[in-house]
């Protein structure tokens, strides 16, 4: 167990434990009550560039050891993970405010990413073609991209990272991790259990330090062979467009302005309680939050009375007390801040405030709108915490372009009894993912989890996250002597 009034947090470079060369450190604090957690580093340039140069020389003996070896080494991971359990879901509520219902799925989670990581690690193959030639044999190898740079947020600080950099050392590839400045002791108790399973000096680093800066040498570095990022759509545009220059490839998990979409031939009571769940699990603060509710004007009156008795219901208060609290504080006084504006900027557009919007400290009480229109805010922008719109529709086409009126592309969830109409607005909602009588925030160590339009690039999860960090290489074997179409090489 760690001790945590007493923390300095440092980083994790070529398997040693220090100081930033900045010599700065910064107060975290909890964002429950304020308190100091750690110290931790502040660190710059010089930080990045050790860690990378640290991850490339590690490259090499990693790249070329037998899968096997890999998946024990992340056999041994997990063995230390399990042993940490109660030190991650303590640092989880204390740092991101997660309730005690949702740090637990967080662990558990992250238990099964790095199993999956393990046990896949292995059987990753290249193929072996047909030639068009004769006597050539023709393959395809899997290779590792090399150095890759992990740069994640702060909701669920554990789980995403630890997506990222299991799959990415399962097939091969040093990592360079960068954890969100809100959740840096998530990020080096994740480097403690990496140095407790014993990885070779180098495979992974952690540098904890701001985005613009830390984030940025990764992101720009040439040694940097790939980048997969989780973050706002907005700085996921920064990365992609300044991974160019060195042309790396970036997997970016973008945000998201999720529709769930209620038909009218549903249980309306259950619909509601998923309906509260999906919205409002973690404060909102979930990339596949349902951030838009869409009902059916035939359920629409009796299905509100109903989701807004159940919001009613929800205790919010210090997810330190006991297992039993449903709400937690936001990460920090910005979103505080900002779920205020979106809610301004409703009401000055003549939206019907059915209940919450005040808050306390980083308390927010969840804030749902009806009369809303595609011009608000919380209707165009992605709302990450617990500022929700209901949206009242007259059929399924119309629920559909609701739905689709947004930029961004993540996931999206129908409820309704009737599977040919919950085919057809399955097949016509723009996203990455899309869920017929569940939540929007389903996710799966081994499934592709990614979204489209501006929620982002590539997939992760299982043999996907593997694909955005190996390059296919052609190899062919030539088996004859050939004869050459040059007239002075023909004999
Ligand atoms: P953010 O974009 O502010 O920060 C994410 C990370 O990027 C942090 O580590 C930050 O320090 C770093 N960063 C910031 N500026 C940078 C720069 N210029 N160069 C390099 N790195 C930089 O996001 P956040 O507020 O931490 O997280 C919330 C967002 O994450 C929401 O938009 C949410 O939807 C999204 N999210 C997406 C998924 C998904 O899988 N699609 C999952 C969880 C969260």
């Amino acid at each position: 167990m760690i001790d945590l009034n007493i923390m300095k947090v440092a980083n994790y470079i070529n398997g040693e434990f220090k100081e930033p060369s900045t010599g700065a450190f910064q107060v975290k604090t909890s964002p429950v009550d304020g308190s100091k957690i750690a110290e931790v580093p502040r660190s710059g340039r010089e930080d990045a560039r050790e860690a990378i140069d640290s991850a490339f020389e590690a490259l090499k003996a990693w790249a070329n050891i037998p899968a096997i070896r890999r998946a024990e080494y992340l056999y041994k991971m997990l063995e230390v993970f399990r042993q940490m359990k109660e030190d991650f879901m303590k640092i989880l509520t204390v740092e991101g405010g997660g309730t005690y219902r949702k740090v637990w799925g967080e662990v558990v989670f992250t238990e099964r990413l790095i199993q999956n990581a393990a046990e896949l690690a292995r059987h990753y193959q290249g193929r072996v073609l047909q030639s068009d030639s004769e006597s050539t044999i023709s393959v395809v190898f899997k290779r590792s991209k090399g150095v890759v740079g992990v740069i994640t947020p702060w909701n669920y600080p554990l789980s995403i990272s630890m997506k990222k950099i299991a799959h990415t050392l399962a097939v091969g590839n040093t990592v360079v991790y960068k954890p969100a400045s809100d959740t840096p002791v998530t990020g080096w108790l994740i480097a403690q259990m990496v140095a407790k399973a014993g990885l070779p000096k180098g495979v992974f680093n952690l540098v904890i330090g701001p985005g613009p800066v830390v984030g940025e040498e990764i992101v720009t570095h040439k040694r940097v062979a790939h980048v997969t990022f989780t973050g706002e759509s907005s700085t996921g545009r920064e990365i992609a467009a300044k991974a160019a220059g060195t042309l790396k490839t970036v997997t970016l998990e973008l945000g998201g302005s999720d529709p769930l979409i209620i038909l009218d031939d549903v249980d309306v009571d259950y619909a509601a309680r998923l309906a509260v769940f999906a919205s409002l699990f973690h404060q909102g603060q979930i990339c596949t939050s349902a951030k838009r509710i869409i009902v059916h004007k035939a359920v629409a009156d009796k299905f509100i009375e109903r989701y807004v008795h159940y919001v009613k219901m929800l205790r919010i208060d210090d997810p330190r007390k006991d297992e039993k609290v449903d709400l937690g504080p936001l990460i920090n006084e910005r979103q505080v801040a900002l779920m205020k504006e979106f809610v301004d900027d409703a009401v000055s557009r003549g939206g019907r405030l059915l209940i919450g919007g005040r808050s306390w400290g980083n308390f927010f009480e969840p804030a749902i709108f009806v009369d809303v229109d595609r011009n608000f805010r919380i209707m165009r922008e992605e709302v990450f915490g617990p500022v929700r719109p209901i949206v009242v529709v007259e059929n399924d086409d119309q629920a559909v372009e609701v739905a689709n009126d947004t930029d961004y592309g993540l996931s999206g969830a129908v409820l309704t009894n009737n599977v040919n109409r919950a085919f057809r607005i399955a097949e016509a909602v723009e996203s990455g993912m899309f869920h017929i009588n569940d939540v929007t925030f389903l996710e799966e160590s081994h499934v592709p989890f990614g979204g489209i339009k501006a929620s982002g690039v590539g997939r992760e999860g299982g043999e996907w996250s593997f694909h955005e960090t190996t390059y296919d290489r052609w190899v062919t074997v030539t088996l004859r002597t050939r004869r050459f179409p040059i007239p002075s090489a023909l004999k």
